[in-house]
Parts: structure tokens; C-alpha cells; sequence
């Protein structure tokens, strides 16, 4: 198994049958071109020192990794270890690929940079990564999103991005994608579409994950120069999975490394009340790729929920439908009320508010660390800063937390 794992994807965008490119011919010309500018820039020595400058003077990086003494005490067992994402500039991981692909959008002579955004944490990134390299930006977002979302509408805009207004259909995410979709194909000479996760068709999951990649490098030797060690357990959360697949892919030759990605599992297993596409999908495909999803005979997707909205996708990253089969990594749910949980805790025995996503990788650390010795590690991506999620967390929980 051992060169395996980064030979993947294979020139078709392969990791074993998933992932690929499911799209109309008109596009696959212009991925075809993206493919190939992306090769060329990746052993780049030009396109990486730019980009490293970037991580470090830019985004704040490496982002440190904190051991967690209060929360590990509590739990009474393995000892947790925080990947502090969070403290990146933006606050969370998605600066890492967005800087990545707007510098490959400028590299292809590109003038502008769009996306579709649900929550609009991917475009407040992906904005704040144009602002700075001086790229026009468009931020296709459902109408009742960008109600629901104001403080991430203003943000972008004060970052110089146009935020469009899609009123049709569900006026949310879903046709959001089509909307973007449909300016991207009106124009893909000047265009570029920066998907937000390792999903979508080749090359994105693979380009996504190159980017988010940093993650899993600085982990493994900071890691070793803390403890003296790999770390037993690495825990992430999986939305799209693009923090998942940067902090495992640096480990995933190290056997006895064992992974987890957490799923959300919301108000229940009940179909429309969770977004567990790994553990309660099939294969299928969907937005131009071959994964796991939850979808509809028709190949619809199925009505999706969590509480942490970056997390509600009704497919995943293709890689981690690969890692599934392979048993490489084990996927496990947890749901609504365990993140709540987790996210208080985390807030208040150790003073660090995390992202809703974020606590759903940190409430199953708390579930396992209980089970295990006090000399087993864990270590979880703290993919984001939960400033975003305070008020909607206080009016609908705080009830029960004494606020
Ligand atoms: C978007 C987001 C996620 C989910 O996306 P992945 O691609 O699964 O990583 C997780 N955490 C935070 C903080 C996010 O903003």
C-alpha cells in the first residue's frame, strides 16, 4: 500500500472508481485546461515560494497546534491536541485554498474569480483572497442565504466582491450552483471557478486538497517535535472534506495512525434531518463527480441538514469515498445537540470558541478520549472560529447554558 496513496488521483481523476468528470463537452475542455495549468504550476518553484509567502506573511501560518489540558482531564482518558485553523487569517482553513486557486486563476491570465457560497464562509475567502491579488470576484448566493447570512454579505462587499442575488428555486445554495454554473459557462476564457472543497470534477478534488495539504505537513512535524511521536488518532470534521483530506493526507502512509471523519448526523438519521452522505449514502454521481452521496432515485439530491451549515452537503469529496472502501479512514456521525455540547465546552474550559463544523470533530474526540489510555493522543483540525455562529448559538441554545 505504501507509494499508493500518492500516485491518487490517476490521470483521469480517479481515486479508484470515484471522483472523475461527469460533465458536457463544452466544459470539459475548459477542466481539461485548468488540469493542465494546475500541473504545471504544482512543481512550480516560482508558484510555491509565491504561495508559501502567502501562508506565512498573509494567512499567519504555520497555525500552532494547542494540547488541550483541561478538556483531556475532563474527559478522563487519551489526551486531545487542537490544530488551531481557526486562528488563520479569515478564521478558518478555507484561506489555504482559496489564496491557492486565485493564484492559479491569475497564472492562467483569468480576470475574475466566481463561486457559489451557502453560508458565505467560502465567499468571504474566497473575496478576501481576490482583494488581494487584484481579481474581479462574483459571489452567487440564494437570496433568503444572504438575509440569513447579512454579517457575511458585508463582508464581501466591504472586500470589493459583487455579491448576485439568486431568486429562483429553493432562493438557497442549491441554485446558487446553478446560477454560478451558468455565468461560468456563458464565459470560461476569463473566467474562473473556484470550487470550496475537494469535490466537484477533476481536477478540483485533487487541487483542493494539494492546497489544503499544508495543514497535515506542519501537523505531522509539529506533532513529532511536541511529543516525540505521530500522533494515535486523527479526528476532522466532513463537509465538502477539505480539512479532513489536509490533515490526513500527510499521514496516510503512517499505519498506525488511525483517522476519523465525522459526519453530521442533525436532528436524526430520518432522511432531510442529517448530511451523513458517507455513512448513510451510495454511490452515485452528482455535480460532475462519482462519490458517495444522499440522492433520490432520479439522482436528485436528497434534502440535507445539520446545524453547522458548512457541513450540510448531500455529497462528499471523492478521495474519502476511496478511504472509505479501503478502511483507511472510519467515518462516524455525531449530531446537533453533542456539537452543541462540545462547542460550549470547548469555549469554556479552554477559552477557544470553535466553528459549529469544528465542534462536531471536537465532541467525538470527547466521546472516544473516555474509552482510551492517558497515554493516547488525539489530534483534531480546528477547522474554524465560531465568531460566525455566536448569535444563532445563543438565541436557539442558550437556554440551557445559562444564557
Ligand atoms: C466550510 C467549513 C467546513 C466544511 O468544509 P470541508 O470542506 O468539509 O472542510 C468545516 N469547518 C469550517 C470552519 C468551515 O468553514
Amino acid at each position: 500500500m505504501s507509494s499508493s496513496f500518492s500516485r491518487l488521483p490517476d490521470t483521469q481523476g480517479y481515486f479508484g472508481e470515484y471522483g472523475g468528470r461527469y460533465v458536457p463537452p463544452q466544459l470539459e475542455k475548459v477542466l481539461q485546461e485548468i488540469t493542465e495549468a494546475y500541473e504545471k504550476i504544482r512543481n512550480d518553484e516560482s508558484f510555491q515560494k509565491e504561495l508559501d509567502y502567502l501562508y506565512k506573511q498573509y494567512a499567519g501560518r504555520p497555525s500552532p497546534i494547542f494540547h488541550a489540558k483541561t478538556l483531556s482531564e475532563r474527559c478522563g482518558g487519551a489526551q486531545i491536541y487542537l490544530k488551531r485553523e481557526d486562528l488563520n487569517h479569515t478564521g478558518a482553513h478555507k484561506i489555504n485554498h482559496c489564496l491557492g486557486e486565485v493564484l492559479l486563476a491569475k497564472r492562467m491570465g483569468k480576470k475574475k474569480v466566481i463561486a457559489e457560497t451557502g453560508a458565505g464562509q467560502h465567499g468571504v475567502a474566497l473575496a478576501t483572497a481576490a482583494a488581494l491579488l487584484n481579481m474581479e470576484c462574483d459571489i452567487y448566493m440564494g437570496d433568503i442565504d444572504m438575509e440569513k447570512e447579512h454579517p457575511n454579505v458585508t463582508r464581501m462587499r466591504i472586500l470589493g466582491a459583487k455579491v448576485i442575488p439568486v431568486v429562483r428555486g429553493t432562493r438557497t445554495l442549491k441554485d446558487a450552483v446553478d446560477a454560478a454554473f451558468e455565468a461560468y459557462l456563458a464565459d470560461p476564457e476569463t473566467i474562473f471557478y473556484a470550487i470550496g472543497s475537494v469535490v466537484g470534477p477533476h481536477p478540483f478534488p485533487m487541487m483542493v486538497r494539494d492546497f489544503q495539504s499544508i495543514v497535515g505537513k506542519e501537523a505531522r512535524e509539529q506533532f513529532q517535535e511536541m511529543t516525540g511521536k505521530l500522533p494515535d488518532y486523527l479526528i476532522a470534521c466532513v463537509g465538502g472534506g477539505s480539512n479532513a483530506m489536509g490533515l490526513f493526507n500527510a499521514f496516510l502512509e503512517d499505519k498506525e495512525v488511525r483517522m476519523y471523519g465525522v459526519e453530521p448526523s442533525g436532528l436524526s438519521l430520518n432522511e432531510g434531518e442529517h448530511a451523513a452522505s458517507l455513512t448513510l449514502g451510495k454511490p452515485g454521481v452528482m455535480h460532475g463527480f462519482k462519490s458517495y452521496m444522499l440522492q433520490d432515485e432520479e439522482g436528485n439530491p436528497l434534502r440535507v441538514y445539520s446545524v453547522a451549515s458548512g457541513l450540510d452537503y448531500p455529497s462528499v469529496g471523492p478521495q474519502h469515498s476511496f478511504l472509505k472502501d479501503i478502511k483507511r479512514v472510519e467515518y462516524v456521525t455525531v449530531n446537533d445537540q453533542e456539537a452543541i455540547d462540545a462547542f460550549f465546552e470547548l469555549s469554556r474550559v479552554e477559552g477557544i470558541i470553535p466553528a459549529l463544523e469544528s465542534a462536531h470533530a471536537v465532541a467525538y474526540a470527547m466521546k472516544v478520549a473516555p474509552t482510551l489510555p492517558k497515554t493516547t493522543t488525539l489530534l483534531i483540525n480546528l477547522s474554524g472560529r465560531g465568531d460566525k455562529d455566536i448569535e444563532f448559538v445563543v438565541n436557539k441554545y442558550g437556554k440551557n447554558y445559562g444564557l
